[in-house]
């Protein structure tokens, strides 16, 4: 007899789990979402201008693993777009990670050369040093530099992305935004980058779209009368147990949206704001898919405390304490026959969507 399924959680993870359990097992599911629209975090929508906003913040789609991109690639194009990010700092806008051409926009051509050859002399070309690493030196220059790099693009931005100084998140957070030995601009440097051409929300519906798959919307786990004989929860784990050994911390966002009468704001999709301001940074969409209109959309992101009932949650905090605590509940899980936990809310851990999309192939792999 085939199995009635249930998956909690539309965004990729949901999805992709959906998607290979009707294709290749031929099983219904029925998928919820206490939201009122699938794709979670990666939802975005053409508004009136014709502009593709990332309702919760930009999501820019980058991989260097085959499978994920071959997986993906069969429900919809993607577009040759390689992320770039500003970051304004003393009133110079340069590029995040802090790069060799970084140099030569804050300092004077003399001191940059100098810093360059020094810092060529110390690592290879094209490497990543994490800033934590970067600060631990031995000359006097490299010394400067590693404090001026943690003192302007690092302490003041985790410390309002996280409300706690770089040396108290995980070293892997910090890490994901090193010092970069090289004069390659570009935020990530994978194999595979771009966005969908059609967009998020559209390459989750054609990822749905199977007969067996049903889609039900603002509709909560807690009130559900049916019974399933499988569940696949991608929420947070503490909420399913009711909160009984605790909440597992969370970084929340508010997103400000301004429509402004010009065709750009900003020279970029994303300027990064570490020093000045309340929000961390300012999104410009129209950039991710060359959207053409006369006006442009911004967003401001606003980091916050994650509030049950009030906010969502966007960021695990991954800390020893935090992890044991996931730890405690996962045990609790383990007890129970047929739920499974999966994907950045179920697992905890601060995937990007090629990370969930992965996690979610080799879960059902593990199953199959
Ligand atoms: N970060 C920073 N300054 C920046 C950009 C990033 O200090 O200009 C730090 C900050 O702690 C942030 C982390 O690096 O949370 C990871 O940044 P990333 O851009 O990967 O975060 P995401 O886009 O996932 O929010």
């Amino acid at each position: 007899m085939k199995n009635k399924n249930l998956i909690v959680g539309c965004g990729f993870t949901g999805a992709v789990l959906a998607n290979k359990i009707a294709a290749d097992f031929g099983e219904d599911i029925v998928i919820i979402d206490s939201k009122d629209h699938i794709a979670g975090s990666s939802y975005d929508y053409f508004d009136e201008n014709g502009i593709c906003i990332h309702k919760y913040g930009s999501h820019i789609f980058h991989t260097n693993n085959e499978k994920v991109w071959d997986y993906l690639k069969q429900f919809g194009g993607f577009n040759t777009y390689m992320h770039k990010v500003f970051a304004v700092i003393d009133g110079i806008e340069t590029t995040i990670p802090f790069n060799l051409r970084s140099l030569y926009d804050v300092f004077s051509p003399h001191l940059a050369q100098k810093l360059e050859k020094k810092l060529l002399e110390q690592f290879k070309y094209n490497t990543k040093v994490s800033i934590l690493d970067f600060k631990k030196q031995n000359d006097e220059d490299l010394k400067f530099l590693g404090e001026y790099i943690y003192d302007k693009v690092f302490l003041n931005y985790t410390t309002k992305q996280w409300g706690s100084s770089p040396e108290s998140i995980s070293e892997a957070v910090i890490s994901r935004v090193p010092v970069f030995i090289s004069c390659d601009k570009r935020y990530f440097q994978d194999k595979y980058q771009g966005i969908p051409l059609g967009g998020y929300t559209n390459l989750i519906k054609n990822i749905l779209n199977n007969p067996k798959i049903k889609i039900s919307l603002n509709t909560r786990y807690q009130d559900l009368k049916e019974k399933y004989d499988r569940v696949f929860y991608t929420g947070s784990i503490d909420e399913y147990f009711d909160y009984k050994f605790g909440q597992l911390p969370y970084r929340s966002l508010e997103f400000k949206l301004e429509e402004h009468n010009c065709e750009f704001y900003q020279s970029n999709s994303v300027v990064n704001y570490p020093n000045n301001y309340d929000f961390t940074r300012i999104h410009e969409y129209k950039y991710y898919l060359n959207n053409k209109s006369d006006k442009t959309v911004i967003m401001k992101e606003y980091p916050k405390p994650y509030e049950v009932g009030k906010n969502d949650r966007y960021y695990p905090i991954v800390n020893p304490d935090n992890q044991a605590l996931y730890n405690k509940y996962l045990q609790e899980a383990q007890k129970l026959k047929n739920i499974y936990f999966l994907g950045r809310l179920g697992d905890y851990k601060y995937y990007d969507i090629d990370k969930s999309i992965l996690r979610a192939l080799e879960f059902f792999e593990g199953i199959k």
